[in-house]
């Protein structure tokens, strides 16, 4: 069903968390005439504000008895409906941001609605239990009052997915005993300590469906969405997909305040995978240490400059997503008028170039496998933020500095768009469900080229240790493992200082071994493959024998990356894409109609980020470089977008070869052309029967970099 969300491109959103005991006090400064003006002139498409934030307090006259203090001393303004007015007399939408499950105001009326730990107690965050009183009692009689009062287009549900632990509340326990015919366990040793995890994730995907339907029956276009769903610490199916208000229709996350360059890149990569539009809110403040670490306090935060937030907005366009801005209230509910200078900017940035970000679809050809099932198994079978994404953290970064077009992708994700994919990267994937070996097998005998690292979902057949996918990538686990390694490349070891582990050759042939220290005379190898190679059918299956994507996360060292550059070279010895831009710009390709786009974003930070600097000052622009693309037919046009510009360029043999100017922060090379040729793996073998040979190969390396030199056919 189209919605407003699905051409909008800038979202202006207003915190402001309603706390008791702010000065000066909440809506004594409501100034309708400052909405008007701001509005007027940074013209959003849409416009959020808070109506209950984590204090639970609300700033309008309720019938549930939460209302901020200041309510009744300031009787005659409703910020709310200043938002209501003047966004609907200027053909804004107006979404209500709530605070679902973080609630102190009601955490404190009512304890038993907290979650409880196995102790007992409340857990510090005093996040409430979605399938206790509070959801049916409070939040959703509350949003209908917020809906017939104010009537939004959206509703933004803020303190969700991240608030999830286990609950031993009366509730969850009993629930739990019927389901199961057993009492709930009390800590990991318990084997059925996974069901109740799971069960703490079902009840938030009920809690999550059930708000969505709420909401949709009493209004059937307006948009739901839940922060933070279905981002990376998320990975499985949005709730309610298919469905008509089953779920959300808007994905959308607010980025880290300080360094969130990579992650918008990530997470817009793995939202634009969900099959719903989705939105990255960016703050537009930072903070050496924006929150507190231990006993030492958060620091404020202070504005980011235009060129530090464009950065971040860029990215996030370039991946198809909806910017959005985050702004902070002052405690009255006026607004910092200074600050929205940059902000008008930046919506004008957004919108300039919304015609070739909005609207597009992927067309990466590598895939980077983030398994909802690896992600249960490697973390802490919640919605886990922390270390066990640094696999595909690295996978990520690893991509985007080489410049091969990636989607990141859950099992379903993968399906979606199987034949897409050229290559297929299994960043450490533990665990995978079994019904995905033989699609995959499949995919390989059909010219896929598939590469997993580390421990690929182990599984103990008839008592005897083995990987997932074996006969892709001939090789046999012997369960045996190493704390770390070298990886003999170049004839230089190649430290991995992580877990190392030993597979025998079982039809695919050794590439480079592993070694056993880091003398470049005396490396001492092992005769076990650290690389292996295995052909089957038209495709290859490659095999990493280390945790190798985490580690390149944590280590950073830039000659891993160039290794793993290496083996995608032995994969594609012709890739579709060939560019001589430097590992700090990002690639980002999409298309649109006929239309092949190529979004480049200049991440270069300017200075020094040493010792914990956040704030990017000015953007220096990158050198200029080249890019050769298999396009198959001549383009029509080739421009650079916005400026509509047209580059030096040429075509021959099905590629076209551009020189991109020095890029300051983003710009896209848009290539009209009669029409794109599928080039899937599958499908390649049959467009090369039909079609001139010369149409299929890829690319001329003229203008490309030097060809990786390793390793030798
Ligand atoms: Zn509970």
């Amino acid at each position: 069903m189209p919605t407003w969300y699905d051409d909008a491109c800038f979202i202006l959103h207003y915190e402001h968390q309603f706390y008791r005991g702010e000065y000066p006090p909440p809506l004594s400064g409501v100034d309708p005439a400052q909405v008007r003006r701001l509005l007027e002139r940074i013209r959003p498409d849409a416009v959020q504000y808070y109506a209950k934030g984590s204090a639970g307090l609300v700033p309008f006259t309720t019938r549930y008895g939460n209302e901020h203090p200041s309510v009744m001393e300031q009787p005659e303004a409703d910020v709310l409906r200043v938002f209501r007015d003047v966004t609907r007399e200027l053909d804004i939408r107006f979404v209500i941001a709530y605070s679902g499950l973080v609630d102190f105001q009601a955490a404190d009326w009512r304890s038993e609605w907290q979650r409880i730990g196995s102790n007992y107690s409340p857990y510090p965050n005093r996040a409430l239990c979605p399938n206790h009183g509070y959801v049916d009692e409070l939040m959703l009689p509350q949003l209908e009052e917020i809906l017939s009062l104010y009537e939004p287009d959206g509703v933004w549900i803020d303190g969700e997915n991240w608030t999830v632990s286990p609950c031993w509340c009366s509730v969850c326990t009993n629930e739990y005993q019927m389901l199961h015919g057993r009492s709930a366990p009390y800590d990991r040793s318990d084997s059925l300590w996974k069901e109740w995890i799971d069960f703490h994730r079902d009840s938030f995907q009920r809690y999550v469906g059930r708000v969505a339907r709420y909401l949709h029956d009493r209004s059937g276009d307006l948009l739901y969405a839940t922060n933070a769903g279905y981002a990376t610490h998320q990975p499985e199916e949005v709730a309610g997909l298919g469905t008509l208000g089953g779920g959300p229709e808007r994905l959308s996350w607010d980025l880290s305040p300080a360094y969130s360059l990579r992650q918008a890149g990530l997470e817009a990569r793995f939202f634009d995978s969900r099959g719903l539009p989705f939105d990255l809110l960016t703050w537009n403040q930072s903070s050496a240490r924006p929150w507190a670490q231990g006993r030492l306090p958060a620091l404020p935060t202070y504005p980011k400059t235009f060129d530090h937030l464009a950065q971040e907005g860029s990215v996030i366009l370039a991946n198809g997503g909806r910017w959005s801005v985050w702004v902070t209230a002052y405690s009255d509910d006026s607004l910092p008028e200074k600050q929205h200078e940059v902000v008008a900017q930046t919506a004008e940035f957004a919108r300039e170039r919304a015609p070739w970000c909005i609207g597009t679809q992927s067309d990466a050809y590598v895939a980077v496998l983030h398994s909802s099932a690896t992600h249960r198994a490697a973390g802490n079978g919640l919605y886990d933020p922390g270390p066990s994404l640094d696999r595909i953290r690295g996978a990520h970064q690893a991509l985007l500095e080489l410049h091969h077009p990636h989607d990141v992708v859950n099992e379903e994700g993968l399906r979606r768009n199987l034949a897409r994919y050229w290559v297929i990267v299994l960043p450490e994937q533990i665990a995978l469900p079994p019904d995905l070996d033989e699609e995959l097998t499949e995919w390989v005998r059909d010219g896929g080229r598939l590469i997993a690292t580390g421990r690929v979902s182990p599984r103990i057949l008839e008592d005897i240790p083995t990987f997932a996918l074996e006969d892709v990538l001939g090789v046999q686990w012997t369960g045996r493992q190493e704390p770390s390694a070298h990886f003999l490349y170049n004839e230089l070891p190649l430290r991995i200082a992580a877990p190392v582990y030993h597979v025998t050759l079982n039809g695919a042939e050794m590439v480079i071994p592993l070694c056993g220290t880091g003398n470049e005379f005396r490396p001492n190898e092992w005769s076990i493959p650290a690389v292996t190679r295995n052909t089957l059918g038209e495709g290859r299956g490659y095999y990493l024998a280390a945790d190798f994507f985490a580690y390149y996360h944590r280590s950073q060292y830039p000659g891993l990356r160039d290794f793993f550059g290496a083996i995608l070279g032995d994969a594609m010895p012709q890739p579709p894409l060939l560019t001589t831009a430097p590992p700090s710009v990002e690639l980002v390709l999409r298309r649109k109609g006929n239309a092949t786009i190529l979004h480049w974003v200049n991440h270069s930070p300017g200075k020094s980020l040493a010792q914990n600097n956040p704030f990017i000052e000015r953007v220096p622009p990158s050198e200029p470089f080249s890019v050769t693309i298999a396009v198959g037919e001549e383009p029509l046009e080739v421009r650079l977008q916005p400026e509509g510009i047209e580059p030096e360029w040429s075509f021959s043999e099905g590629a076209l070869t551009a020189f991109v100017p020095p890029v300051h922060l983003h710009t896209a090379l848009v290539v009209t052309g009669p029409e794109r040729p599928e080039a899937p793996p599958g499908a390649e073998t049959e467009a090369e029967a039909e079609a001139e040979p010369e149409a299929a190969s890829p690319v001329a390396p003229a203008a490309a970099p030097e060809e990786p030199d390793y390793p030798p056919d």
